[in-house]
Formats: C-alpha cells, sequence, structure tokens
C-alpha cells in the first residue's frame, strides 16, 4: 500500500513539474515580451495553456485523471454525464496519449480541456471550463501515391523488409492474390511491382497504408495483374481485376487460414509412406498448414456447415458443403465456432487451430471433395467468382490504361547485394 502511495505522489510530482516547468518557460517569454509563434494543434494554440501530455496507464480511468489534476469528483460526474453520446469515457485505454489543456494562471494549474487519442489519426476534445462539450475530430490526413518492387529471393515478407517496405503490403498483396497464386510455393526470382497509397499526418508522419491501387507478380514467369476498381458506387464496393476484366477472386481461397499465420508442413499425397506405420503407405488425403494454437481457422468458400464434432482421430471438426460438386473439411480444431446447419459466407471463421484427435502438433489439416473424391485443392482448376458486370467492362478496361502503363514502367528494385566490411574496407583502400 506504502509504495503505491508512494508512486502516487511521483506520478503527481511529475505531472506538477510538468506543468510548472512548461509555465516558467512561458512567463521568462511573457517578460520579454516576444510574440511567441502559434503552435497548433487539436485546433487550438498551443501557447494559450500550460499543456500536460501523458499516457493513459494502466489502472487509470478518466475520472482518476481528472482528479490527480484537481477536478473534484463532482465536475468530473457532470462531464461523463454531458459526453457520453459523443465519447464514452470508459473506452479510454492504456498505453493512448492524451493532453490537458491546464488555464494559464490558475495556482492549481487545473486542466480546462482534455484531449484523447485512441489513435494516430483521431482525436476526442471534452472542454469544461464554463460549459461542457465534447466532439470527435480527424487529424488533415494527406495521401500520398507510391510505388515498389521487388524480386522474391526466399520470401515475399524478407524481399520487402530488404527493400524497406511495410510488411502491410506483404499481407494486402497475399489477399489480393489470395485466389490466384500460391503463396507457400513462391518461387526465387518471382518479381512483385506495387501502386498504394500511403496516409501521413502533419506531412512527415507515416500513419500506415491506405490501400493497394494496382499490383503485378510474375511468378512462374507468368504475369498476374491485379486493378482495384469500384463497381458500387452506392455500397462503395471495390474488387480486383486482371488486365482483361477478369475477377481475381474464385470461389475458393487457397488456404484454411490467413496467410501471414502459417506454413504448410504436408501436402496432400497419395503415397506418403510413415515411419511409425513400418514405413507402409499411408495417403494423406489433406493439406496440413502449421499455425499457432488458437489461430482463427476460415472457410474457404460459402457454404453450409453439414458436419460440426468431436470424433476419432480428427478431434474437433467441421465440414462445409459448398455446392452439388465441392465439399470442404477442417480438422483438429481446438474450438468449433460453427453448428450444423449454419451458412458461412468464404473468410467466416469457424473455429480455433488446436491440436485435437491425431496430431504431433498445432495445426489444422484441410481436406477437399470434388464430387464426393478427394482431392488436391492446389491441383484443382477452381470456379471463377462473379465476372466484371458487362455494363462497367468497357469503363473498367479504359480506367486501367494509365495505371498498366504506370506499373510496366516500374523498374524492378534488384535486392542489395550484401558487402561485408572486408570487402568495404579494400574498396576503400
Ligand atoms: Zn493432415
Amino acid at each position: 500500500m506504502r509504495i503505491e502511495k508512494i508512486i502516487v505522489f511521483a506520478l503527481l510530482a511529475i505531472v506538477f513539474y510538468a506543468c510548472e516547468k512548461v509555465e516558467e518557460k512561458q512567463d521568462i517569454a511573457e517578460k520579454v515580451v516576444v510574440e511567441e509563434p502559434e503552435i497548433m494543434e487539436f485546433g487550438f494554440n498551443l501557447n494559450d495553456f500550460i499543456v500536460v501530455r501523458d499516457t493513459v496507464r494502466n489502472g487509470d480511468s478518466f475520472g482518476k485523471i481528472l482528479e490527480k489534476n484537481n477536478i473534484g469528483y463532482g465536475t468530473v460526474f457532470n462531464i461523463v454525464e454531458k459526453t457520453k453520446d459523443t465519447f464514452d469515457i470508459s473506452k479510454i485505454t492504456a498505453g493512448k496519449p492524451y493532453t490537458l489543456l491546464c488555464t494559464k494562471g490558475d495556482s492549481l494549474q487545473r486542466p480546462e480541456c482534455f484531449i484523447y487519442q485512441p489513435n494516430s489519426i483521431e482525436y476526442v476534445v471534452i472542454k469544461f471550463k464554463d460549459s461542457i462539450n465534447a466532439y470527435k475530430e480527424s487529424k488533415p490526413v494527406k495521401i500520398v501515391q507510391k510505388e515498389a518492387s521487388g524480386v522474391i529471393t526466399s520470401s515475399l515478407s524478407s524481399a520487402l523488409d530488404d527493400a524497406g517496405l511495410s510488411q502491410r503490403l506483404a499481407y494486402d498483396m497475399s489477399d489480393i492474390y489470395a485466389w490466384t497464386i500460391d503463396f507457400f510455393r513462391l518461387q526465387k526470382g518471382d518479381e512483385f511491382k506495387v501502386i498504394y497509397t500511403e496516409k501521413y499526418i502533419n506531412d512527415t508522419t507515416s500513419v500506415g497504408i491506405d490501400r493497394i491501387h494496382a499490383a503485378y507478380f510474375k511468378h512462374n514467369n507468368e504475369p498476374f495483374y491485379a486493378f482495384e476498381f469500384e463497381t458500387d458506387s452506392v455500397n462503395k464496393v471495390k474488387d480486383y481485376y486482371d488486365e482483361n476484366a477478369k475477377n481475381l477472386r474464385r470461389a475458393f481461397l487457397k488456404a484454411p487460414v490467413r496467410y501471414k499465420h502459417v506454413r504448410i508442413s504436408s501436402r496432400y499425397n497419395l503415397r506418403r509412406r510413415i515411419k511409425l506405420y513400418g514405413n507402409r503407405v499411408r495417403p494423406h488425403k489433406g493439406t496440413d498448414f502449421a499455425a499457432p494454437m488458437g489461430t482463427p481457422i476460415i472457410s474457404t468458400a460459402n457454404g453450409v456447415v453439414v458436419e460440426s464434432a468431436r470424433r476419432g482421430g480428427n478431434g474437433n471438426y467441421v465440414k462445409v458443403k459448398h455446392n452439388s460438386t465441392y465439399t470442404t473439411q477442417y480438422l483438429h480444431m481446438k474450438k468449433r465456432k460453427v453448428k450444423v446447419g449454419e451458412f458461412v459466407k468464404q473468410g467466416d471463421v469457424i473455429g480455433w487451430v488446436g491440436m485435437t484427435g491425431n496430431t504431433s502438433g498445432p495445426h489444422v489439416c484441410y481436406r477437399f471433395w470434388k464430387n464426393g473424391k478427394q482431392v488436391d485443392p492446389f491441383k484443382q482448376k477452381l470456379p471463377d467468382a462473379d465476372p466484371i458486370d458487362a455494363t462497367l467492362k468497357e469503363s473498367y478496361l479504359e480506367y486501367i490504361q494509365p495505371l498498366k502503363a504506370q506499373i510496366d514502367a516500374i523498374k524492378i528494385q534488384l535486392p542489395k547485394e550484401d558487402i561485408n566490411e572486408e570487402d568495404a574496407i579494400t574498396s576503400i583502400n
């Protein structure tokens, strides 16, 4: 208890010290009558206040923060009541930054405004000097178009790392190509190019990738183009199509887990031999995706759950019937999320990776039936998703012309040669 008290006092001391320090500086500035430049942030001139910046700590609440800063419980209660329609104050979370604007000249240095930043773009302002009001705002975001490219030496992630690019691009590209390229089998020498937009605040601070507008992948010496196009301006539906207006989506995803989580540990193999069984042939009619315990397992296509049970070597499993031709099954789940008869959409979570039944490690065994026969999904020519609307095809082809020219003109960035220090020294000499 005593240590906790000491910590609280220490924190209070830091907060007051911060307030005081800023004020001291401003007092001096006032005495020499120097016009201070306006520092605008959150729509305030910060020079008009004593500014305290801090981070929400574990166990902090809006009330605790204000009480620490000499705002009484009654006022806190009023603020919570009056602002609850704009912002639920109980939602402030540890680790997020907040700013207090304290009144200048107030001997207690009480704040008159609390600004909370749930993310790097949005902020919530709660004013409580004379009257109480709250509003949400966003910092102005500048969208900048960028280009990137690279060659695969081992994986897409490491190619992006080598080029100093965000891993978000790997996730987004693997989503765009989730139906067309087997990302588990990228080849050395595969190339990618991408046109994307990135979000900036204050002109220089990147707050992440906005979206990919066009992409190109050379896989197995075959080109794969992808262009984003809005097919429904009312509902803002966007999709990716290739250079011939063919939808990149297919009726089936290539994997029952998101690319970033997994690796394939065992493929469909009718001649698999297992030592444990005296080296007898034990065909493996599924594809095993190794992934950490609890990784979401997704349905690879729309369909209806026809089995959801725990049985023998399968452990917890779910079987989804997609149509009269195709059925898929997902084994060894830690937990199932769906019941028999439930309709599931492509990408819906149906359970979580576990190791129930016969397994030696956490993975999902993915089984794929075509006309009642188990087949290798990676070897199937799977049905296409809906094609682009005929009325839109012409405008699409027109729209992608300059984008395609732009992406074709991107020169592939070759991976930098590793220069070890010895080489560098000899080259200087
Ligand atoms: Zn398996």
